[in-house]
């Protein structure tokens, strides 16, 4: 790496504190970052798009308020990457699909409205599993992206782009969405802090819908406190989208600076933590639970007893509703067209686009879906998955009675080498056992890096809270953090030096 290391590594509440004192310019750290892409990203892959020219415009903008003595928003001038699922007005969004190759969005998500009102610059577009679809970002129709800890291996998914960006120090922030695990499984596999808030915390107003009782955005960092940061900023209700809460937003950023784990009773959900969790991840997992109960904390083992039945229920619910949801895909509205030759119709035409713009992985799951919700098979699939959600929302209320919030390591292993899994499919599906829960719950959860593991790569520790008590999880996650680098002398991700790996 080069001079502007200390520039990029930086954490973004650290990088918000240098423009307010004048120490930086939001056009030289948006710069800096760019070379850093440019530098890297060759070998990374986790950008689709990058968007020079509009964020180093915004990053001016910001200057020049600022010189003007404008009162800004605390994360005014840090970048941002954005996963390529959410649209952006004028940069083209695929969702990693080349059913959306060339399309450019007439309109922002309302969470960019609001990245680019608070004066974030906008780096580009992460790299994906197709459609959300994945836990590898090896679905993507544009190249899988790679680990920065290691170029050979995955940087989980779906949205490996966006954890990879930020653990390779080519962005400080960005933001992902979660369906059954998407931001938290890629910060568990990257060394970074990914947060899934209450469903409605942040609206879903374009995002493409992979399934749209599941799917919620929140960011991807390097700190808790960042975390805490950038969800306070895309959070708050929204009225084009039905399902928003309209509860002020807490002051989340306080919250991870509190520190204080006296009393707080975190539950071990026990299916989630023996039986398939690779021994290393295991341990980190302990360690981190012991540094807790040493200031205070108090830990109890509770049983969720339907948490077994809840990748089985997602594995319905996802594709029903993805099969519907991705019926609008149709070589009409939005990007590819596919015209047969001899006397086109409009359904040979959607055949044939359908056909070559989605990917193995889609198809497999419109495939799932339809055959899930037609008529005779309603009641025994998609049905029976319904009352499984039910159960396992009923177990997180019983869980909530006696604890405060949950852990569990947040996926099952370190992260596998590319080509490892893509062969099959139950073994892919099996990276989310422990996400998966949460989004049957709409509750929320963090997953933060609990320490080098098998073969020395990260592995993540997750705690999940009651639905709209987010707040808890900056508290708890920002306390074990701290204690955590306290003994590591300083953050996981400075390990990262050089990228290493064969394809480097
Ligand atoms: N890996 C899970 C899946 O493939 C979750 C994806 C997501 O959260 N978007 O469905």
């Amino acid at each position: 790496m080069t001079g502007t290391d200390d520039l990029l590594r930086r954490s973004a509440a650290a990088m918000a504190r240098d423009l307010a004192e004048g120490a930086t310019s939001s056009e030289e750290l948006t710069r800096a970052h760019l070379a850093r892409i440019a530098d890297v990203d060759g070998d990374i892959n986790a950008f689709l798009h990058v968007n020079e020219d509009d964020a180093l415009a915004t990053a001016r903008d910001v200057d020049a308020r600022r010189a003007a003595g404008e009162e800004l928003p605390a994360l005014a001038g840090v970048p941002v990457a954005v996963k390529d699922v959410v649209v952006t007005r004028g940069m083209p969004t695929t969702a990693g699909s080349r059913i959306l190759e060339g399309w450019v969005p007439p309109y922002d998500a309302t969470l960019v409205e609001r990245l680019r009102a608070a004066g974030l610059p906008i780096l580009g577009k992460t790299n994906m599993d197709e459609f959300a679809m994945g836990s590898s970002t090896e679905t993507s129709a544009y190249g899988p992206t790679r680990n920065p800890w290691d170029t050979d291996r995955i940087p989980g998914g779906s949205g490996g782009g966006s954890a990879a960006a930020v653990a390779a120090f080519e962005a400080p922030l960005a933001i992902g969405t979660d369906t059954g695990g998407s931001i938290r499984q890629p910060g568990a596999v990257t060394g970074t802090v990914g947060v899934k808030p209450t469903y409605g915390s942040v609206s879903r107003y374009g995002l493409i819908a992979m399934a749209s009782s599941l799917d919620q955005a929140g960011p991807v960092t390097r700190t808790v406190e960042d975390s805490a940061l950038l969800h306070e900023l895309i959070a708050g209700h929204d009225p084009r989208d039905s399902t928003s809460l309209t509860d002020p937003v807490p002051a989340f950023g306080e919250h991870a600076r509190r520190r204080d784990v006296k009393g707080v009773r975190i539950g071990v959900i026990e299916e989630l933590e023996g039986e398939g969790f690779a021994p290393e991840v295991r341990a980190r997992f302990t360690e981190s639970l012991a540094l807790l109960e040493a200031q205070g904390a108090e830990i109890v083992r509770v049983s969720c007893p339907n948490f077994r039945y809840a990748l089985g229920a997602y594995y319905l619910i996802m594709p029903s509703e993805a099969s519907s949801n991705l019926a609008k895909f149709d070589g009409m509205r939005f990007g590819l067209r596919v015209v047969p030759e001899d006397h086109p119709t409009a359904e040979s035409v959607m055949k044939a686009t359908r056909g070559q713009g989605f990917g193995a992985e889609v198809k497999r799951r419109i495939l799932l879906g339809t055959y899930a919700l037609s008529a005779g098979y309603y009641d025994a699939y998609y049905g029976s998955a319904q009352k499984v959600r039910t159960l396992v929302q009923r177990d997180f209320a019983a869980a909530f009675e006696k604890v405060d919030v949950l852990a569990s390591p947040t996926a099952p292993t370190v992260a596998f080498r590319l080509g490892e899994k893509t062969e099959d499919p139950m073994a892919m599906y099996l990276n989310d056992v422990a996400t998966i829960p949460a989004n049957l719950a709409g509750v929320p959860g963090i997953s933060l890096p609990s320490g080098l593991a098998e073969e020395g790569m990260p592995a993540g520790i997750q705690f999940l809270a009651p639905a709209f008590a987010d707040a808890r999880l900056y508290e708890v996650g920002g306390a074990l953090e701290a204690l955590l680098e306290e003994s590591w002398g300083g953050p996981l991700l400075s390990r990262i030096t050089e990228l290493k790996g064969a394809s480097r």
